[in-house]
């Protein structure tokens, strides 16, 4: 834990504003306000600042182990009196002078700049939205945020293929998503955070959750062709929503397509079929019985010791087994996922997972950085798990960036996450034309999605004003079955103010 001193007493927000910076420089930090803090290892900054001549004038200066370091920053002040608006400003600018002492300092430079968010290219769209020309754009990325010229073309490349896949994505609004989160894993990996109960032990729970689930299929089917409401896709998570059986899938699926309106013109279903331990010839029928055919199957790593340090007691074989039989089957977009970072990985075992999904060819392909997340077993015992360093992570993110290239794979969404691995971001990665059109939504924010089932997120997006509210499904089996019920007329209460009154009949 790196103790960080600030001289001034700063409030709450403020403080975590400058700790979410300075966790992009260490693992962790704690900070301590209202401190000059003792000399030695310890970091100790003090931030000042005015407004003078219309300017807005921010300066932090940094003593550390390495010396001290001082950073100046201005912009035109532009709150025209709002208190708000300046605070936001002033924030922005003691960002950008924190940023730079510690760059200083630590030698290390943030391509994102003072980009903490989850989402770089909503930015990006929203500047687009009002008008701005892609220079404008860059230019305002560079200045108010110092992001990266790399980053920025990115950023641009990305947006450009989320327009081709979606030209109606400023007003996809008006439409919505469906995600449907199946709670079930054969076992449960050690980086994972998502609710993940083992099938075996929870065998008696699987039938009570899905009645629960088929209820709220039903009933949030029959709003949306009661409003005549679109849907725009369909995506089936979790857990992993092919450890369920087949017979159970088929009832679901024939569920969706009895309740929910024009489901033949959905623009895409997606199964996660993530282990590849699940997957069967039969599971793969009810798939394509239904026309589902953009499914996961999910590699994560193609080296067995690395499956078992994380907890994924399938092989590598059984990943590109099932790959073969999902496509020799008739499955044409599969998507898989790696992920740098996985404990003992280092470049080598990357190429050679590149190597093989060279072999395989899926339609799409998600690069994940590993990130520590709060609740999952490999933050608990991190100390059990030896990872790549911020250099080597930095290198197998380039080399994913050349690989794709190279292999005619374009990007297409990309979001940052807390605690991430070298302050990296996930990417994902498609053949032109293979784009998932629900990864985009959800990335965006750009459309209401509606959570069904356990640990399914809703997230209500106002079709004209983009404000969100959310509404979370509980993560447990047991709570999601006692409370289905309350559930959906709380979703049905958001949706009845997002959409207004129901059509009238024809
Ligand atoms: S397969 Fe996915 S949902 Fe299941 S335990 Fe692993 S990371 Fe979690």
């Amino acid at each position: 834990m790196k103790p960080i001193y600030i001289e001034q007493s700063f409030e709450q927000d403020w403080v975590r504003m400058f700790q979410n910076i300075a966790n992009l420089f260490f693992e962790e930090t704690e900070m301590i306000r209202g401190e000059a803090g003792p000399a030695g290892e310890a970091i100790r900054v003090s931030f000042s600042w005015r407004e003078e001549a219309g300017n807005l004038h921010g300066q932090a200066d940094l003593r550390d182990e390495h010396g001290s370091f001082s950073a100046e920053y201005s912009e035109e002040a532009a709150h025209n009196g709002d208190p708000k608006a300046e605070k936001r400003q002033l924030k922005r600018v003691l960002s950008h002078v924190f940023l730079d002492v510690l760059e200083q300092s630590t030698g290390i430079v943030q391509p994102w700049g003072i980009l903490t968010g989850m989402r770089p290219t909503k930015l990006y769209h929203k500047m687009r939205r009002e008008g701005l020309t892609h220079e404008e754009i860059s230019e305002r990325l560079v200045t108010e945020y110092r992001i990266a010229p790399e980053k920025i073309e990115l950023m641009k490349r990305i947006v450009e293929r989320q327009l081709k896949m979606i030209p109606d994505l400023d007003r996809i609004g008006e439409e919505v998503s469906v995600y449907i989160g199946i709670p079930f894993c054969p076992t449960k990996c050690a980086y994972c955070t998502f609710p993940a109960y083992a099938i075996p032990r929870r065998g008696n729970r699987v039938q009570s959750f899905l009645d629960g689930l088929h209820v709220e299929i039903e009933e949030i089917g029959a709003w949306l062709k009661e409003r005549g409401v679109k849907v725009t896709s369909v995506y089936f998570g979790g857990g992993t929503p092919t450890s369920i059986e087949a017979h159970e899938m088929d009832a679901l699926y024939e569920k969706l397509f009895a309740f929910f309106p024009d489901i033949r013109e959905v623009r895409e279903i997606t199964v996660e079929a993530g282990r590849p331990d699940t997957i069967t010839p039969e599971k793969i029928n009810v798939l394509k019985k239904w026309n589902i055919d953009r499914i996961s199957v999910n590699p994560q790593s193609y080296t067995d010791e690395t499956l078992k340090a994380i907890g994924r007691f399938h092989t590598v074989q059984e990943t590109i087994d099932k790959f073969h039989l999902s496509r020799d089957m008739g499955m044409n977009n599969i998507n898989m996922d790696l992920i740098i970072g996985l404990p003992n990985e280092g470049t080598e075992e990357f190429v050679h997972s590149l190597a093989e999904t060279e072999k395989l060819q899926p339609e799409s392909l998600t690069v994940h950085t590993l990130s520590f997340k709060r609740a999952s077993e490999m933050t608990r015992n991190k100390k059990k798990y030896k990872v790549a360093d911020r250099g080597t992570a930095v290198k197998m993110m380039n080399m994913a960036e050349n690989w794709t290239a190279e292999n005619g794979y374009v990007p297409y969404y990309l979001y940052r996450q807390k605690n991430i691995l070298g302050n990296l971001e996930n990417v994902g990665y498609s053949k032109p034309g293979e784009e998932s059109i629900y990864n985009i939504v959800i990335m965006e924010e750009v459309q209401t999605i509606i959570g069904l089932g356990c640990g399914a997120s809703s997230k209500f997006v106002h079709p004209q004003t983009g404000r969100i509210t959310q509404f979370h499904n509980p993560k447990d089996p047991a709570a999601y079955i006692l409370s289905y019920s309350e559930s959906i007329d709380k979703k049905i209460e958001i949706l009845d103010e997002l959409f207004g009154e129901p059509v009238p009949a024809k």
